[in-house]
């Protein structure tokens, strides 16, 4: 069966490939850029965004945008301790998103850093019933066991270069079915990270590749990929 590479969140929007199919994250304000086939867009209110601007002035061009209909996820958003944000705001914010999320039935990208306690309460509380991919995920098994159990999905992106770093360590506990990688902001290809992966899996680079692919289709049955002149 014909797999392509997935690339869960990026936010670079030059020089991408038509055999990876992206998923291009937007904050709120950013313009939809110019793209070629097989480049998806999520849209989201960042917990960073909150810094400096106003939180209705954010949610009114969400609001806007989202209407469009032209993104397949809500996000990234998320909560981010290691700012200087309240954390209620951020809260508010968060689980404002969660709501349009479950209202859409749209995947979301989480932006999670010392928070994992409160977005796990959020999304019990509202319960989006929708897949909640964190971003950038590096955390220990026992994290993973529990967010696993709670439905969670997984992007694994560069810190699987570091062997020392926990997910390069606990990614083998990832349950296949919630695994995704990524760049971010890293102008890196997107292979690299499933070569390192593969190896660190023992796993065919083919294999994960289809198996991240069936996990894409599962969470976003309504992207239309376009496999022709690949
Ligand atoms: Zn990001």
């Amino acid at each position: 069966m014909m797999s392509l590479l997935v690339d869960i969140h990026t936010h670079n929007i030059y020089s991408k490939e038509n055999k990876v199919v992206n998923l291009i994250s937007l904050m709120t304000g950013e313009p939809i850029p110019l793209h070629t086939k097989n480049c998806f867009f999520s849209y989201g209110i960042h917990p960073w965004q909150l810094e400096t601007q106003k939180k209705d002035a954010l949610i009114a061009v969400f609001e806007q945008e989202i209407a469009s209909n032209v993104f397949v996820a809500i996000g990234e958003t998320g909560i981010d301790k290691a700012r200087k944000i309240s954390l209620e705001l951020q809260t508010e914010v968060f689980e404002y998103q969660i709501h349009i999320a479950k209202q859409k039935q749209l995947p979301v990208i989480l932006h999670v850093v010392k928070a994992i306690d409160e977005i796990v309460q959020s999304v019990s509380k509202i319960k989006p019933n929708v897949p909640m991919i964190l971003h950038a995920f590096n955390g220990t098994k026992e994290q993973i066991a529990l967010l696993s159990k709670k439905g969670f999905y997984f992007s694994v992106g560069s810190a699987i270069n570091n062997p020392d770093s926990k997910i390069a360590i606990a990614l083998k506990t990832i349950p296949k079915d919630r695994l995704f990688f990524e760049t971010d902001t890293n102008r890196q290809d997107i292979a690299l990270v499933y070569t390192k992966a593969a190896e660190l899996l023992n796993m065919p680079f083919e294999t994960l590749q289809q198996t991240v692919f069936e996990n894409f289709k599962r969470c976003f049955p309504f992207a239309e990929i376009d496999f022709k002149m690949l």
